[in-house]
């Protein structure tokens, strides 16, 4: 993979916080021609237009970024659009990559698809051994999918298709939605929101007493990368940062960062999702990579990010 900086990567989902740093990361490293498209010029959903794509533009390597994400909240309320969207994204894309001659594709997914009760750190094959958590089953079920195609074309195809499974990301291009985001980016915003205008208070879903384990988006970049280039396995790979914390160090965290001096108030009757969720990212590790940016630094990094980028 990395040796050839001309050849052409497609990045699907070049825009949301995983395929931008992954964007990031290969001009970084000097690639040439990669292939990018956004929701108005390629529905990924729609197999004939994703099959033209495929055999006009033939691009030699595929990084699956592309998903419809969201939080506890998101998935609750639309979970038809999270199971469909992204059963159909993945399909078109890794059928067409397949038959179009892509010589690897990298299929991403998230820490979600394993079960609720899952042993903790979380070992990858801990995959389908028990019920989902309920709050994300449909998103999970479309990934968990996505891996088992990737591993069946492996199989009956000899085809090289990976797939790695990060745990929560954080970072530039985040989705700071105050309902639908992800626990760390509601944060940022409603303390940012709170500074401004100057709220003796910031309300936080749950009891805080849930823990998360947290990796900046551009060390996920830098693991797809290392993955491309060195693994071809069965197994999907998780990608973890190995640092947990409850969502009340978050919480307070965010806030430090944010710099909102008022009280933190909790809102128990919004559900606190699973108890636990930290990957045991040892195979990674094992291959020989390892993250870069503590969360503290990463949190800044994602500040000023949001301070020139977001505006209200
Ligand atoms: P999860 O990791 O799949 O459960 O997804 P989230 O990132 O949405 O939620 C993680 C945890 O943060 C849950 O326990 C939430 O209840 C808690 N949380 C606290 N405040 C917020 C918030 O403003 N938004 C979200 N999404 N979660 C929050």
């Amino acid at each position: 993979f990395l040796p050839d900086k001309s050849a052409k990567v497609f990045v699907a989902g070049h825009r949301g916080l995983v395929g931008s740093a992954i964007v990031r990361k290969l001009q970084d490293l000097g690639f040439t021609n990669l292939l990018l498209r956004t929701h108005a010029d390629l529905d990924l959903t729609h197999q004939s237009d994703v099959e033209s794509f495929f055999s006009t533009q033939t691009p030699r390597y595929v990084i699956l970024a592309a998903a419809k994400v969201g939080g506890i909240h998101a998935n609750n309320t639309y979970p038809a659009d999270f199971i469909a969207v992204n059963l159909q994204i993945q399909t078109n894309v890794i059928d067409s990559s397949y038959r179009h001659g892509v010589e690897k594709l990298i299929f991403l997914g998230s820490s979600c698809i394993y079960p609720k009760f899952a042993p903790q750190p979380i070992p990858e094959r801990a995959l389908l051994t028990g019920p989902l958590e309920p709050t994300n089953e449909w998103y999970a079920v479309a990934k968990i999918a996505g891996i088992k195609m990737c591993q069946a074309y492996r199989i009956q195809f000899n085809w090289d298709a990976i797939s790695a499974m990060p745990t929560n990301l954080y970072g530039p291009n985040d989705n700071f939605h105050p309902e639908n985001s992800h626990v760390l980016p509601a944060l940022m915003r409603r303390f940012h929101e709170a500074k401004i205008k100057g709220f003796k208070q910031v309300v936080v879903w749950g009891t805080g007493s849930p823990l998360r384990e947290f990796l900046h988006v551009d060390d996920l970049a830098d693991a797809v990368v290392f993955l491309m280039e060195k693994y071809s396995g069965l197994s999907h790979v998780n990608v973890g940062s190995g640092t947990e914390v409850s969502i009340k160090e978050l919480a307070e965290l965010v806030k430090e960062v944010v710099g909102f001096e008022g009280e933190v108030v909790w809102d128990d009757s919004k559900p606190d999702g699973t108890p636990r969720k930290l990957m045991d990212s040892s195979m990674l590790q094992a291959l020989g990579w390892s993250p870069k940016i503590s969360l503290r630094d990463g949190l800044v990094g994602t500040y000023n990010w949001y301070l020139e980028h977001v505006k209200e």
